[in-house]
């Protein structure tokens, strides 16, 4: 097909950012279509099914600050069931039960590290969360994994300015058919045009030109919501070049990567007394086990930072071995036979996001702003990156979506 009509709107990525954009254009009959380089909608929002039975997240997966996230009442509109439980956590440490202390220990250490960040940032000092740890505390590794599973970097790698504006209410509620096929069927009347890739914006005059893999299409108004991965890499060609600040801000807040691995497990093969969410630890490696979410036989764990990185390049058989192997430490080894229907995701090769979400660097401040900012009243961006208290969420990325067409419209007016 080859596109030449004219749109007031044209807007990029059919992701949480690029669904709620098309839902608020619509609301404001703003005329627009949804260009989508990917055969799906939902961006990192994707949920698969495991072993034909189970709906399993592969990107985001719980709806945090659940009270206050817009996606709780579109499951509620929608029939989608969410579990507002609690993470009571066991730790599993060196190939025993830990019970020397509670399973909260780990989470006070973190704690003391958070308040220290807060009295970093009355300073204004945007040093990176590494800088505030103890490298002999004993939970000083948990530490760093968890910073890898929150940032999707690790400690060394994200601004405590930044971490320290993210609005959270500590309520984070997993969806039962999932939070992927809820962001996809939130948005599935909006007007998307799959397969369509995005190779340049002729933005210099208007209307603004857009190069697609499905032909030329104009628009006087351009919303991208393409992640910074992308735009760091330089996939979409921008002519002309995008301003040094807005370049900045793209390289300020650069994507981590973080990466699921799931499998079933038959039924017998762990004692239904077993914790549900396990810290496990050995030598040099801390993992998140969690089982049997919804009551369904199946375990995951997740993976941040570096470590996701070199993980994912080993290929999904490294994934599943580790897997394995950190079950059967925990279980014994009769339960390596009794795990099956692997799956593993792999954000960072995923060309169309190219790793998992948004963690400003130290040393940046305001780069979500400057993200946010739009260009000549021409080219608007939203996306997660762009939150300035929700970033690295689906409900960050939902409401910049919005954020970007009052924008749009206000420049319209
Ligand atoms: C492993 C993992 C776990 C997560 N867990 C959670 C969680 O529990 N809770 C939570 O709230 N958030 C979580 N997140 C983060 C959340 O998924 C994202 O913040 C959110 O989905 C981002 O939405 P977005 O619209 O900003 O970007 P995206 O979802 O990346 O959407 C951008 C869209 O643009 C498209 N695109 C890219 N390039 C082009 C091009 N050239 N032309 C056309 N289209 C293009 C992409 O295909 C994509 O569909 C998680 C993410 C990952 C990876």
């Amino acid at each position: 097909m080859t596109k030449t009509s004219n749109y007031p709107l044209i807007i990029i990525g059919a992701g949480a950012a690029g669904l709620a954009a098309s839902e608020m254009a619509t609301r404001r009959g703003v005329k627009h279509r949804v260009l989508e380089a990917s055969h799906r909608t939902g961006g990192r929002g994707l949920t698969e099914i495991l072993a034909d039975q189970y709906p399993v997240d592969l990107g985001c997966h719980w709806l945090h600050s659940g009270s206050i996230n817009p996606y709780t009442e579109w499951a509620t509109k929608l029939g989608f069931d969410y579990s507002i439980s609690r993470w009571d956590f066991s730790m599993f440490i060196d190939g025993a039960w830990y019970f020397d202390t509670d399973a909260t220990a780990p989470f006070r250490y973190i704690d003391e590290i958070n308040a220290r960040m807060e009295a970093c940032q009355k300073k204004g000092d945007a040093c990176s969360q590494w800088e505030l740890a103890d490298s002999d505390n004993k939970w000083n590794q948990f530490f760093q994994y968890w910073v890898s599973l929150m940032s999707s970097v690790d400690a060394d790698q994200v601004s405590i300015l930044d971490i320290c504006e993210y609005l959270d209410t500590h309520e984070d509620w997993p969806v039962m058919k999932g939070y992927g096929a809820l962001i996809a069927r939130q948005g599935v009347d909006c007007p998307v045009d799959l397969n369509c890739v995005v190779t340049k914006i002729n933005w210099g005059d208007l209307p603004i030109s857009i190069e697609t893999s499905q032909g030329v299409i104009t628009a006087d108004r351009v919303v991208i919501t393409a992640s910074t991965g992308v735009l760091n890499a330089g996939d979409i060609e921008f002519n002309p070049k995008l301003p040094g600040w807005k370049m900045e801000a793209i390289n300020a807040l650069p994507l981590g990567n973080s990466n699921y691995t799931f499998c079933t497990f038959e039924p017998d093969a762990i004692d239904p007394d077993a914790p549900d969410h396990i810290l496990w630890q050995r030598d040099d490696q801390t993992f998140w086990v969690r089982l049997r979410e919804f009551g369904h036989p199946y375990a995951f764990t997740s993976t941040g930072g570096r470590f996701a990185w070199w993980l994912e390049k080993q290929g999904q058989d490294a994934s599943i071995e580790l897997f394995s192997d950190v079950m059967v430490d925990i279980f014994g080894s009769r339960i390596r036979d009794k795990l099956s229907n692997f799956k593993v995701s792999a954000w960072g090769m995923d060309p169309w996001i190219r790793g998992a979400y948004s963690a400003a660097q130290p040393g940046k401040t305001g780069m979500r702003a400057e993200l946010a900012r739009c260009i000549d009243d021409r080219l608007f961006f939203a996306g997660e990156a762009t939150s300035p208290e929700s970033f690295s969420t689906a409900h960050g990325a939902y409401q910049s979506g919005h954020r970007a067409i009052n924008q749009v419209c206000d420049s319209l007016s």
